[in-house]
């Protein structure tokens, strides 16, 4: 995975981790890269990379060298010392997956189920279908990573304070996946995790990103100087409740009233064509007629995007992110969604703060929530902090 940082302090004291994280990135090949780049004694880079090989997390030059892979002294990140397991939990359709930590998705699957459902209803599937990914040949699990729509305390695993997850507010879902895998789970946001997808995308380029996820419900990733920004409870980034005067009194699966959801969600969109008795049930029914040329399919994904924009382009105004990546299920359409979008981000925003904005398709399309679940899970798995902690235990 991409996200590296490394600081002065690195070059002082590098640990075992820390060198882990210079060859992840590929800022370092050779044993003499390692020693450039953290500036530690040759003796103390061969104890470091000795014990990172005795753990299995890299592989050797030497090694490698017999059977025709690298010239001898080089070093290569094993991504296949274990896995990680994704689960992307959606309103009516949640995915799973498990990746190597190269970042590699070696299986995936999805399961349907009720919107609404709570998560005696759907966590036990998503279980099942996890363990049926999980082969016998595989490494270790090292750990989780997961996403859920609405506002989520990652501190404590759960979701918090969002109506639209009826029945999931403080629910622990960790103990749901105890008996597929004995490794921690991190939790997070959809948009969050779209985001975070764009670590293994757009991102790798660019630092300032919003990641907009444009699907049953409205979200905003905010990715600012490379960190995602979650704000002090969770909800930075939930744009799809902000109030709109277009939508006056229009009753909000939220509870509230007058939310920009009412008129630019999938939901509120699927709403509108059935209303109309129009054969729809969900919102990739609309961009599937969308893209077979129905005009008032095109025209309600336009509209949207021209809704949603008007919001975006306060945020915008406000962190000045150099692209705009656009997600979710309405993204599928992309070029209607996008001009829809752009007309009202270029009416609303700042000239300074648009002249060399671009607007980006995400990366992954509809496999991003389960890339970023693997990203969020990798990033914690493999931090230096974490690696310094598997080997200290290895020691004891
Ligand atoms: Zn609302």
């Amino acid at each position: 995975m991409t996200e590296v940082r490394t600081s002065p302090a690195v070059r002082e004291s590098a640990t075992a981790g820390d060198l882990l994280a210079l060859v992840r990135s590929g800022r370092a090949l050779t044993r003499a890269d390692l020693r450039t780049a953290t500036g530690l004694s040759r003796t103390a880079v061969v104890a470091r990379v000795n014990a990172l090989a005795d753990a299995g997390l890299l592989q050797l030059g030497a090694e490698l060298a017999s059977t025709g892979g690298r010239p001898a002294g080089g070093l290569v990140f094993n991504t296949r010392a274990g896995i990680v397991l994704a689960v992307a939990v959606g309103r009516s359709r949640s995915q799973v997956a498990v990746f190597d930590l190269g970042g590699t998705e070696l299986a995936a699957s999805a399961v349907d189920h009720q919107v609404g459902a709570g998560p005696d209803e759907v966590m036990p599937g998503v279980a099942d279908q996890l363990a049926r990914l999980l082969t016998p040949d595989l490494p270790p699990v090292l750990g989780i990573g997961g996403s859920l729509p609405g506002v989520v305390d990652s501190a404590r695993g759960v979701s918090v304070d969002t109506p639209v997850m009826g029945g999931w507010d403080g629910i622990a879902l960790a103990p749901y996946l105890s008996g597929v895998a004995d490794a921690p789970l991190f939790l997070a946001n959809d948009a969050d995790t779209l985001a975070r997808s764009e670590y293994l995308g757009h991102a790798r380029d660019i630092r300032d990103l919003l990641v907009l996820k444009a699907s049953t419900g409205i979200g905003l990733g905010v990715l600012a100087g490379g960190r995602i920004i979650s704000g002090a409870r969770g909800s930075a980034g939930d744009i799809g409740h902000t109030k709109v005067p277009e939508a006056a009194g229009r009753p909000c699966r939220c509870g509230d009233v007058g939310c920009l959801e009412t008129l630019a969600s999938g939901w509120a969109l699927v709403a509108r064509l059935r209303e109309e008795g129009r054969d729809v049930e969900h919102v990739r029914d609309v961009v599937a007629h969308a893209l077979a040329g129905d005009a008032e399919a095109k025209q309600l994904l336009r509209e949207s995007g021209r809704q949603v924009g008007e919001v975006l382009a306060v945020a915008i105004n406000l962190l000045n992110p150099q692209a705009v990546v656009l997600g979710g299920d309405m993204a599928a359409a992309y070029d209607v969604y996008a001009a829809g979008v752009r007309e009202s981000v270029y009416a609303r925003s700042s000239a300074v703060a648009t002249r060399e904005l671009q607007f980006l398709p995400a990366t992954y399309g509809d496999r991003a929530g389960l890339v970023g679940c693997a990203a969020l899970v990798l990033g914690e798995v493999l931090s230096p902090a974490a690696i310094d902690a598997r080997l200290a235990l290895a020691r004891t």
